[in-house]
């Protein structure tokens, strides 16, 4: 059996691999490891080898994990769930990066219930690239509108997209899927020049993150590939 930072050794030669034959600069890409399921001593064994970067979906798991870790200052801790609006104070007191953000609703609250003492939540949009049915995220035709309004929130900084692509899709479709994403943010730029910030493209997880960073991730999301296969829901 592999243990945790042996697969994290060998994501990070993934990642490094993928980056140089994308032609692009080795720190240009960084890891989040999904912790989602797992107990806050799997986390310890990946913080040990250097592993800063953690992402959860579901909040009152995530805030279990948080305070059980909390000697370990270095932690940054993202949220990447699905987020009802009864939920955002927590989200918005106790994580440095929120990926899911897909409607004004959600990130007015997170705005509005960010401590000051923290500076500002560092955002991404979630994007629904290909509309599929049951999946969160805004649709490319909302998004312009809806990162506009994100940007002029006092207390966040938008920082991206995010998208989750059906993983098994063809080799193809997926490519074309994280273009789009690597696009439209192309056109967010033009458009919001004043986001000077908007550098974050997440996307890839641990079957399809080579072909996220040859179309531009600059976070690949992985969580099985790390701590082994979650036990069905
Ligand atoms: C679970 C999850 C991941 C990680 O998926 P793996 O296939 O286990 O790498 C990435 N992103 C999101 C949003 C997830 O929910």
């Amino acid at each position: 059996m592999s243990s945790i930072a042996d697969n994290i050794r060998s994501v990070t030669r993934r990642i490094q691999k993928a980056t140089q034959q994308a032609g692009r600069k080795p720190d240009s890409v960084r890891l989040l490891a999904v912790s989602k399921t797992r107990p806050p001593e799997d986390i310890r064994a990946a913080a040990q080898i250097g592993q800063t970067a953690f992402g959860e979906n579901y909040l009152q798991e995530a805030l279990d994990k948080i305070e059980a870790l909390k000697d370990l200052p270095d932690l940054e801790w993202h949220f990447i769930g699905p987020i009802q609006s009864n939920k955002t104070r927590q989200i918005a007191e106790s994580f440095l990066w929120v990926h899911s953000v897909d409607r004004l609703k959600i990130a007015r609250r997170l705005s509005e219930q960010r401590p000051d003492e923290l500076g500002p939540l560092n955002i991404c949009l979630q994007v629904n690239v290909n509309d599929e049915e049951r999946k969160s995220g805004c649709s490319l035709t909302e998004l312009p509108e809806l990162a506009t309004a994100v940007s002029e929130l006092p207390n966040l900084t938008l920082r991206g997209l995010m998208a989750i692509p059906d993983p098994n899709q063809s080799e193809a479709d997926l490519k074309q899927s994280f273009q789009k994403l690597a696009h439209a943010l192309a056109q967010l730029k033009q458009s919001l020049p004043g986001a000077i910030q908007l550098d974050t493209l997440s996307m890839g997880m641990s079957s399809d993150l080579e072909p996220a960073i040859e179309e531009g991730a600059t976070w690949v999301r992985v969580g099985s590939a790390l701590f082994g296969a979650r036990p069905a829901k």
